[in-house]
């Protein structure tokens, strides 16, 4: 291997020694691509550099927080401005109402929210006001869209059918895992079936709208309204887990996007400007029955941090100023245009999955809508694929079922020499 990975390497044996795992999050340990995992030492706009002195184009970008790319100026100084001001009061500051009024605004099937501190702190809690309102226990999802680790989401069921849960996890009881159902991405007769039979004990029907966590999958023409209208037949509360599309698709998310209104939202990354945010929001019916004015609980000691606020507002800012979308778009069809006319040079059994500025490339001749396409997908292909592209000065995701994000830092430039090393690298030159 070309790479340099000495200092790397030490790194991680010294984080093996404290760190379950080495990490703070699985994919980081590098498990599906085998190797050492790459320890960053400084990022700017589309770049990583690595503390053995490479420097990637990046295209994890935080798991797509990071839309403006890397240590962006107007988030810096929005960041220092609130520094100065202290870190956490845990009482109420004018920022967080801000970038509630923001977000309102971009996303109307939202009229009140609530902000907690990551991505599954808002499903889970989003989860708990579904069941709360309605009074019902079971919850469906789909399998292969991820919402978090919370308990009742780490569950997968058995192909497609409308089997109630297993846990996939040890640590989760098996009474909880059977409150949850796992759905078949895509399928809309399986979906409507199950809902005619059980849709008056379901609590919440809770989809990625665009799936992002099993590599890319768009929804189905279609299945986003068949949810839609089986929730609002059954009265179940349609959850909408925007936590990667809101603001990423188009500064309406998904839901914009496609013009299908949620009953609740869940979002996090890209609102955070790069630091921990997460949110849940919907109708004011549904959520004045959180605490303080309602019945079911929530509540967190660093919610709506202010320093958190002040890097969301700055983020979400800059995404309101015309064009940015269209620029998104641009990045994502030439980097489609370009993979495609290499898919078919090299001859691979390869698909690609694009809207927007998201992308994967999957080992696999798909087509790919659901998790049993994806899970037939060459992972060691892939694996391959992803140090090739490494030692190419493009950093991937380290699995086939993470997304590649675009984000407004990278230029044609940088597209183009993506190009390049993917030629490279597919070609085995
Ligand atoms: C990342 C993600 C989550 C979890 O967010 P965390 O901040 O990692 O807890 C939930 N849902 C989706 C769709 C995600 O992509």
């Amino acid at each position: 291997m070309k790479l340099k990975t000495h200092k790397s390497k030490k790194l991680w044996n010294y984080s093996l020694k404290h760190l379950a795992g080495g990490v703070n999050s699985p994919v980081r340990a590098f498990n599906a691509v085998g190797g050492t995992p790459i320890f960053i030492k400084a990022a700017k706009g589309a770049r990583l550099s690595d503390v053995d002195g490479n420097s990637y184009l990046d295209y994890v970008t935080s798991w797509g927080v990071m839309i403006h790319g890397h240590a962006d100026r107007d988030i810096q100084a929005a960041l220092c401005a609130a520094l100065t001001k202290g870190t956490s009061y845990g009482a109420p500051t004018e920022a967080e109402a801000v970038l509630a009024e923001m977000i309102k605004k971009a996303l109307p099937s939202i009229e009140k929210l609530r902000f907690v501190s990551s991505g599954t702190e808002a499903v889970m809690s989003a989860i708990r006001l579904a069941r709360g309102y309605t009074g019902r226990d079971k919850i469906v999802k789909f399998t292969g869209c991820y919402h978090g680790h919370a308990d009742s989401l780490l569950v997968k069921a058995g192909s497609g059918a409308a089997t109630f849960g297993a846990p996939s996890s040890p640590g989760v009881p098996a009474a909880f895992a059977r409150n949850t159902v796992s759905l078949e991405y895509n399928d809309i007769e399986g979906f409507l079936k199950f809902m005619k039979r059980s849709g008056g004990e379901v609590a919440c029907v809770i989809v990625e709208p665009i799936a992002a966590n099993m590599g890319l999958v768009l929804p189905r023409p279609g299945f986003l309204k068949a949810l839609r209208k089986a929730c609002s037949a059954s009265g179940s509360v349609l959850i909408f887990d925007e936590v990667i599309t809101g603001f990423r698709v188009g500064f309406g998310g998904a839901q914009g996007l496609y013009g299908i209104k949620p009953d609740l939202t869940t979002l996090g990354k890209i609102i955070g400007g790069g630091l921990p945010v997460g949110a849940y929001g919907g109708s004011e019916k549904i959520m004045k029955n959180l605490s303080p004015a309602g019945k079911v609980y929530q509540a967190g000691t660093l919610s709506g941090n202010p320093l958190a606020m002040a890097a969301g507002c700055a983020a979400i800012r800059k995404l309101s100023k015309p064009g940015v979308y269209k620029k998104l778009e641009a990045s994502g069809a030439a980097m489609e245009k370009g993979l495609r006319r290499i898919m078919v040079k090299s001859g691979l059994p390869l698909t690609l999955n694009r809207v927007g500025s998201l992308f994967t490339l999957f080992f696999s001749k798909g087509p790919l809508e659901n998790w049993t396409g994806a899970a037939a997908c060459d992972t060691r292909r892939y694996a391959e694929y992803f140090w090739a592209m490494a030692e190419r000065g493009v950093y991937l995701p380290p699995s086939q079922f993470e997304t590649c994000f675009i984000s407004t830092a990278h230029t044609a430039a940088d597209i183009a020499a993506t190009l390049e090393a993917a030629e490279g690298a597919l070609s085995g030159k």
